[in-house]
């Protein structure tokens, strides 16, 4: 399963500059692509809102 973002996110950017394959896009909440997703887990790892879990 892909990971996805909650309403957690406080937008604040760290984990767009860490996703290797660019699946996450900005927005009032960022979002991953889940097409994209190779659930490395480097997104989670890096939020500092705890926000970003495995679908
Ligand atoms: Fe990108 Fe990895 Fe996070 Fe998937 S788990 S969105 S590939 S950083």
């Amino acid at each position: 399963m892909a990971y996805v973002i909650s309403d957690d996110c406080i937008a604040c950017g760290t984990c767009i500059d860490e996703c290797p394959v660019g699946a996450i896009s900005e927005g009032d909440k960022y979002s991953i692509n889940p097409d994209m997703c190779t659930e490395c887990g480097t997104c989670a790892d890096v939020c500092p809102s705890e926000a970003i879990h495995q679908g």
